[in-house]
């Protein structure tokens, strides 16, 4: 069949930092602004993309582009790299010349470039934009409220190492110490995370636009405040449309996993047990559990009542108790990877088990699933205080004094999620988020017409 030519209303090219995580929302939203006939180059590292798993939805590659640049571990990636911080210099120096290399080979290609949608993980592309005389949006990936702590401490308004038992910040609720992202409240932690998620802030205030993968209701307040400040636009969740409404009916996944997936083999096991039944357990792509964390977590999920799915990570397989697998197949089944959004999707899911990673809970916001938060690092903490106390969509497993969560404790919190009265009102409130969540998507939603509005500005320049 003759392909039919499409006619564009402009071309974004969208840079992803080479991270699941990050790839995820930012290709979700090349799906979207392809589906309103803006032409998308999805752009990331070599290393990426001679590895990465195109799922099912890839149809979305029919019509999106996919370009390459380097960070200099072309042979490798970032598992090459001595650290984290050789790896970010690298990609800083190298990046930003493949970049211009790229938008230089796309000026005279018939169809150049109008706008490059960078992630906030690097500030570098704006420059790279401005040189080039393109609109630049940066892409935030995590919570606006995780937004508004990491601004307060690149200014210097949020002191480190932090002094005050309660932090007030605007548009928020009084949080402690703990309720921070992991490399706030623990400074030496991970400095060149830290200045990763400080340096986000470094050049906001030159790029044209702000887009913020979370949708104004869930954030109201803090997007308020952030809006006084920078061209805010929320435009999430950023989740395939099939889960969300039917406007792209054979949208899937998000359609690139950087990891092998078992999907086929849970799906099979979840159409097989009872609605409602099922505790889905995932610590998302880069958490690494401590062993003995990882065993409470199992015995834990072997003592409980409800059945479950846990993902666990190739790397992380060899903390798994030796026997637990085989002794439990009964009760639940352990993959390396899955398709997430299907699993939540899926009608025998009841409660999900979360590191608390942005992706995963506006996943579990937009599909309703009540959570119990076992946050890890990074901006985890901050999520998890939200899932417990704002959203109240969830219960968050309390650690005990060397920071475990212990057997007892999984299973007191899938308990109250699967079985309690609190449960029950945690569910009523998670069916209301995901009704506002599809109603920011729908036509005329907050996040539908802010995506709108960033394309009929980029047409009119
Ligand atoms: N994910 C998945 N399959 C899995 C586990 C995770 O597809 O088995 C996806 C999940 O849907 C989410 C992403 O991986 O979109 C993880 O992002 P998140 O922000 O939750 O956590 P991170 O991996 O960045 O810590």
């Amino acid at each position: 069949m003759e392909k039919v030519q499409r006619v564009y209303k402009a071309h974004c090219l969208v840079l992803p930092f080479p991270l699941q995580g990050h790839i995820n929302p930012l290709l979700q939203f090349s799906k979207l602004l392809d589906h309103k006939q803006v032409k998308v180059t999805l752009v990331t590292t070599r290393f990426i993309y001679n590895t990465m798993y195109r799922g099912s939805s890839c149809t979305a590659f029919e019509s999106i582009s996919l370009e390459t640049i380097s960070d200099g571990y072309d042979e490798g990636g970032r598992a090459k790299a001595e650290s984290t911080q050789a790896y970010l210099e690298s990609f800083s120096k190298v990046g930003p010349q493949t970049l211009a290399e790229l938008l230089e080979k796309l000026s005279g290609s018939g169809c150049p470039v109008d706008c490059l949608v960078y992630d906030s993980f690097m500030p570098w592309p704006l420059d790279v934009a401005k040189k080039f005389g393109i609109v630049g949006a940066v892409f935030f990936t995590q919570s606006c409220a995780v937004d508004n702590i990491y601004y307060h401490v690149n200014k210097g308004l949020l002191k480190l190492p932090l002094t005050d038992s309660k932090i007030l910040l605007p548009g928020m609720p009084p949080l402690e110490p703990l309720d921070l992202p992991s490399f706030v409240y623990d400074v030496g932690y991970n400095p060149a995370f830290l200045e990763v998620v400080i340096g986000q802030f470094s050049n906001v205030d030159k790029a044209d636009w702000v887009l913020c993968n979370t949708f104004y209701e869930l954030e109201e307040q803090v997007v308020d405040w952030m809006t006084d400040f920078w061209p805010v636009r929320t435009i999430g969740p950023t989740i395939p449309s099939r889960y969300l409404d039917k406007r792209l009916e054979d949208d899937k996944d998000y359609g690139v996993n950087l990891f092998k997936s078992n999907n086929d083999a849970c799906m099979k096991w979840l159409n097989e047990q009872r609605k409602g039944s099922v505790v889905y357990v995932s610590f998302g792509s880069a958490a690494q559990l401590d062993g003995e964390q990882m065993e409470e977590l199992a015995w834990g999920l072997r003592r409980g009542k409800s059945k479950f799915l846990w993902v666990v990570r190739e790397l992380e397989a060899a903390k798994v108790p030796e026997g637990f697998i085989e002794e439990t197949t009964e009760k639940g089944l352990v993959v390396s990877w899955c398709s997430q959004l299907e699993v939540l999707a899926h009608e025998a899911v009841g409660c999900f088990v979360t590191h608390c990673g942005w992706n995963s809970t506006l996943e579990a916001v937009s599909l309703g699933v009540p959570l119990v938060a076992m946050p890890q690092w990074t901006d985890q903490s901050t999520n998890a205080k939200y899932i417990r106390d704002v959203w109240k969509i969830g219960v968050k497993a309390q650690t005990d004094e060397k920071g475990i969560v212990r057997v007892g404790e999984v299973e007191n919190c899938i308990c109250e999620i699967m079985e309690g009265k609190r449960g029950k009102d945690i569910q009523r409130n998670a069916m209301k988020w995901k009704e506002l969540a599809r109603k920011a998507v729908d036509e005329g939603g907050s996040s539908n017409k802010n995506i709108d509005e960033f394309i009929a500005i980029l047409v009119k320049r």
